[in-house]
């Protein structure tokens, strides 16, 4: 009996953000530190690949540091990840007639709206995996900004034509956009399937204690998801025999340079290790997804 296991790491870029709002360099050796340990660890994951977060678009870096970052981003498919698009911006919508932020709604607000249609959606998807591409990167999936329990239906659609179109290197495409923490199984959830092509999503299974976005001590808690006596939100999935348990961490919080939950990850991957040794199974969210659809929606 085995579990796989992967993570989403969400809100990657060059900066975060500083309690008065400033922008606070992070530096391009901070990334490729996770990236080193999650390969010399045997982990996998997927991380988020917002290509104008801040609205600095990382395709006209605007000094050596975006450069540096953007560099390396560049590199992400030398590592056991999936590059997930958390769209374009993470804030308010792209306009890529100008290539600049628009006076429009947000991504977040834009992707629960019931009026966008499926060619809207695809559009705008679309662009962004050209953006992507142009730093090296070809997106497997989507992780969303901001949960969404009531997301449009219309972009699982949107995202199965360009699966269908041969936009994403993998036929089934998995779509992080909400967190359910308690169940003690969780699988793939099919949203749109049609033969050999499919969109599941894929939720995390437990809250972000690695510090989270808000980059605070009081949420760092190794103990929830896994602690001393193998109890915790992960360890129950896994004894439970769980097809997958999937948790997120967020760059303001992981990242090694400012991060406070970096020192608590790598103590959640040692526990994760010495108590359940090889029933954890470390895959790509794609990896995962392409499996459970080529058995045919099952866990057999
Ligand atoms: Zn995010």
């Amino acid at each position: 009996m085995h579990t796989y296991v992967s993570f989403f790491l969400d809100d990657l870029s060059p900066y975060v953000e500083g309690e008065g709002g400033e922008l606070i360099r992070i530096d391009a050796s901070a990334l490729i530190e996770v990236l080193d340990f999650v390969r010399e660890e045997g982990l996998a994951g997927a991380v988020s690949v917002i290509p104008a977060m801040f609205g600095r678009l990382l395709t006209r870096p605007q000094n050596e540091h975006e450069r540096r970052f953007a560099e390396a981003i560049g590199r992400l498919g030398e590592y056991p990840v999936d590059p997930h698009m958390e769209i374009m911006t993470h804030g308010r919508l792209f306009d890529f007639s100008k290539m600049t932020l628009s006076d429009g709604p947000t991504e977040m607000e834009w992707l629960d709206d019931p009026s966008v249609s499926v060619d809207e959606y695809r559009d705008y998807f679309l662009n962004t995996i050209r953006v992507g591409r142009e730093l090296g990167v070809r997106y497997t999936g989507v992780s969303t900004p901001g949960t969404h329990p009531k997301m449009n239906p219309n972009v699982y659609k949107a995202l199965l034509e360009l699966a269908e179109a041969g936009e994403f290197p993998n036929a089934v495409i998995p779509v992080f956009a909400t967190i359910e923490e308690g169940h003690p199984t969780m699988a793939p959830r099919p949203r749109e399937v049609r033969g050999d092509f499919g969109v599941y999503e894929t939720p995390s299974g437990v809250w972000d204690y690695l510090a989270s976005w808000r980059n605070s001590p009081d949420w760092v808690d190794v103990d929830h998801y896994i602690d001393e006596k193998g109890d915790g939100c992960l360890a129950r999935m896994i004894k439970a025999g769980s097809f997958m348990a999937l948790f997120h961490m967020h760059w303001q919080g992981l990242n090694p340079q400012t991060g406070l939950g970096w020192e608590a990850f790598q103590r959640l991957i040692e526990r994760l290790r010495s108590q359940f040794g090889d029933r954890v199974v470390w895959r790509r969210p794609s990896e995962i997804v392409c499996q459970f659809h080529r058995k045919g929606g099952t866990r057999a």
